[in-house]
């Protein structure tokens, strides 16, 4: 079934109230949104992921101008085909960031289309779900000043308990002391309450800082400790994870199975996060997971996107297998980002939501969403169709 046509969108918003993590102020929310089209008018959609700082247009372009000409006019029921002809024709100027991301978009793009003329969802091509539903987790407690907000983080975190989230992960990295504030703030404020907590510091420390911190969140019985130092160091992850009582979580800034095997030869992990959005779609998540499998690295899928991104997420952890068999054992969560998104939700018909503490796994065909193109024309600042 050939490709005939190819979208690319850039869509964006300004945030009226901007807010930061470790690395930088975020002042819009982006997107870039890939729409496939076959001869037989079938259509799949795929998103890049954007990181807070990230420019929408790099993966736009890489679209356009790299890959687009790769794919129009090829098969589109052999995504794993596509993607190592993308993968090694950009190999040279890729294999890392907005590349990664824009190949990422297509490959999420073609799974769609199959799922679609298979009329199954892209779970059940990918041999099955594990489960129905998922906890959700809510991301969130991004800064709004600076250092120094740990009693309004403490109040946020009572607001995603009254929402009905049992586990949330909170954004440190504004300094150790002031990290160590906010922890101390929000649990006093949680005051035992069977809330699971995590904690992410966008690599914001180096090895010996990063440390300091592990030892003093000893306490928190923490699910994971998330990006504690820039991913390119990998040995000291390797350190960390040996030294600290608190499982290490990473990923999210690695890209296609030869970055993940880096990670998982150097057991620098606990817990690994692929973006579907950037580690090269479900094709390169589907490796990961079954090295991370043979590592004995459970897998919890990072996704910060819109709800094409969420529901490309939905999809793959459908098919994470549990990855330490027991009778009780540990399930994979999903991300559920609760900042600041002024069109998160609304490029979909039928937004997911959470319902009794879980979030229900697609079964209509493909990604299982419908695209609202009001929403795309409302907050497009670019597109371009190829054919
Ligand atoms: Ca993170």
């Amino acid at each position: 079934m050939k490709l005939t046509q190819l979208d690319v969108f850039v869509v964006k918003a300004r945030l009226d109230t901007p807010f930061a993590f470790s690395q930088g102020w975020v002042h819009q929310r982006a997107a870039t949104l890939v729409r496939l089209t076959t001869e037989s008018g079938l259509q799949g959609w795929g998103e890049a992921f954007t990181q807070g700082l990230e420019p929408p247009e790099i993966a736009a372009a890489t679209i356009e101008h790299a890959l687009a000409p790769l794919v129009l006019g090829k098969d589109a029921l052999r995504p794993a085909v596509l993607w190592q002809a993308m993968y090694n024709q950009t190999r040279d100027h890729g294999r890392k960031g907005s590349v990664m991301s824009a190949m990422s978009a297509i490959d999420i793009a073609l799974w769609d289309i199959c799922g679609k003329h298979h009329t199954v969802p892209i779970h059940n091509l990918l041999g099955g779900a594990f489960r129905e539903s998922v906890q959700p987790y809510a991301t969130g407690f991004y800064r709004v000043r600076g250092p120094g907000e740990a009693d309004r983080l403490a109040a946020e975190a009572i607001g995603h308990r009254e929402a009905g989230f049992s586990a949330m992960k909170i954004k440190l990295g504004f300094g150790v002391r002031d990290d160590l504030a906010v922890m101390e703030a929000i649990a006093t404020a949680l005051n035992d309450t069977e809330v699971e907590l995590m904690v992410d510091t966008n690599h914001a420390y180096g090895r010996r800082d990063a440390m300091t911190l592990g030892h003093d969140l000893a306490n928190y019985n923490l699910r994971w400790y998330e990006e504690p130092v820039v991913p390119e160091d990998i040995a000291s992850y390797t350190a960390l994870r040996e030294s600290l009582n608190v499982p290490i979580a990473g990923g999210e800034n690695e890209h296609s199975a030869f970055g993940f095997n880096n990670l998982f030869q150097a057991q620098a992990l606990d817990v690994v996060q692929p973006d579907i959005g950037s580690c090269g779609g479900f094709s390169a998540a589907r490796d990961i997971l079954g090295m991370a499998q043979a590592n004995g690295v459970m897998v919890n899928p990072h996704v910060w996107g819109t709800a094409i991104a969420q529901a490309a997420s939905l999809q793959f952890i459908a098919t994470i297998p549990i990855t330490h068999h027991s009778l009780f054992p540990t399930e994979p969560i999903l991300e559920y980002d609760v900042s600041n998104h002024p069109f998160r939700n609304h490029l979909v018909a039928d937004p997911w939501a959470m319902i009794d503490g879980r979030v229900a796994i697609p079964q209509q065909p493909g990604l299982g969403i419908e695209i609202n193109m009001d929403t795309i024309e409302q907050y497009q600042t670019q597109s371009a169709t190829l054919t």
